[in-house]
């Protein structure tokens, strides 16, 4: 069972923790403590500020509702990017130079699955940061070569090499695993048998191998980097849930890790979100939260359309 506030929960999660990361991105750990929600910062946008992260998780919610197709999807991208459209001023002022990239290739006449950069330097998060609603739309398909092919095909839009399409594998088989009910160790044990059940190359598996390991937990703080590279801000992610047993705690771990503090804070809070069934968002910050009627309406949507009738 998965109902509308549960998604709707798990979908906001993720923005609140983007906003509170937003002001605070590329700063080095240590150099700052971030204590409560704020705004300007590295961007200069208002408190409650959502970033590219939210923005491209929204656009997939879009294509979901209307037509599922990945043309709808760089569409909106574009939009996105050239007008503002799924922001919450109006306004684009975050956008990773793959994602460009790949909308620039779309708008130029490439297929959306051609349009994605396949080089071994473009694996970035800006893949991985945009395909949780994936685990809420694949809940209930029992063939894991369908998702896997599903969610390496809504990330090959703009992260297309193997340790990208790994990452979005690892992490939306975790977050559907745990809303359909297993703890998070559960889904590790899970998804690391999942796994080896694919082709991927052993190399590329292995960079993830450290999350499947069982003292993950303990790995220092120092060992844990916050980078956004893929394969940081996935430990980085699942580290952070194996050390906080509340919301605030886990985005206040995640954004003074430092660097990446938006993205990582997102990824963070859909693996908690899922894990926490009755997760209440903390009012203080969700008040702060920049919530225009058109997004409210599209979340509602989302939620209501997949949720358990
Ligand atoms: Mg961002």
């Amino acid at each position: 069972m998965i109902t509308r506030t549960q998604i709707k929960t798990f979908i906001e999660a993720g923005m609140l923790a983007d906003a509170f990361g937003v002001p605070y991105e590329f700063r080095s750990r240590d150099s700052f403590t971030a204590a409560t929600m704020i705004g300007h910062g590295t961007y200069d946008m208002p408190i409650g500020s959502w970033s590219d992260d939210s923005s491209l998780t929204l656009i997939l919610m879009q294509t979901m509702l209307e037509d599922k197709q990945y043309a709808t999807f760089m569409h909106h991208a574009e939009d996105y990017m050239m007008h503002g459209a799924f922001t919450p001023s109006g306004e684009m002022f975050d956008i990773g130079a793959t994602t460009r990239k790949a909308v620039i290739n779309f708008a130029e006449g490439a297929a959306p699955l051609d349009a994605g950069d396949r080089s071994e330097y473009a694996n970035g998060n800006g893949g991985i940061m945009r395909v949780a609603p994936l685990a809420v739309t694949l809940r209930n398909e029992q063939d894991m070569t369908v998702r896997r092919t599903t969610i390496e095909n809504w990330t090959k839009l703009t992260h297309a090499h193997e340790r990208s399409l790994i990452g979005s594998f690892i992490y939306v088989e975790l977050l559907r695993e745990c809303l359909l009910g297993d703890n998070l160790t559960e889904a590790l044990r899970t998804v690391q048998a999942e796994l080896k059940r694919t082709n991927y190359a052993p190399s590329e598996v292995a960079l993830f191998a450290p999350i499947f390991t069982p003292d993950f937990a303990k790995t220092p703080r120092a060992d844990i980097a916050s980078s956004g590279y893929v394969v940081d801000s996935l430990l980085a992610a699942v580290w952070l849930n194996s050390q906080a047993d509340d919301y605030e705690s886990l985005i206040l771990n995640a954004v003074n890790l430092g660097s990446d503090t938006d993205t990582i804070a997102q990824l963070a809070a859909h693996l908690f979100a899922a894990t926490h069934h009755n997760l209440v968002l903390p009012g203080k910050w969700l008040q702060q939260l920049i919530m225009p009627d058109d997004i409210q309406h599209l979340i509602s949507q989302f939620a209501q359309a997949y949720a358990a009738r």
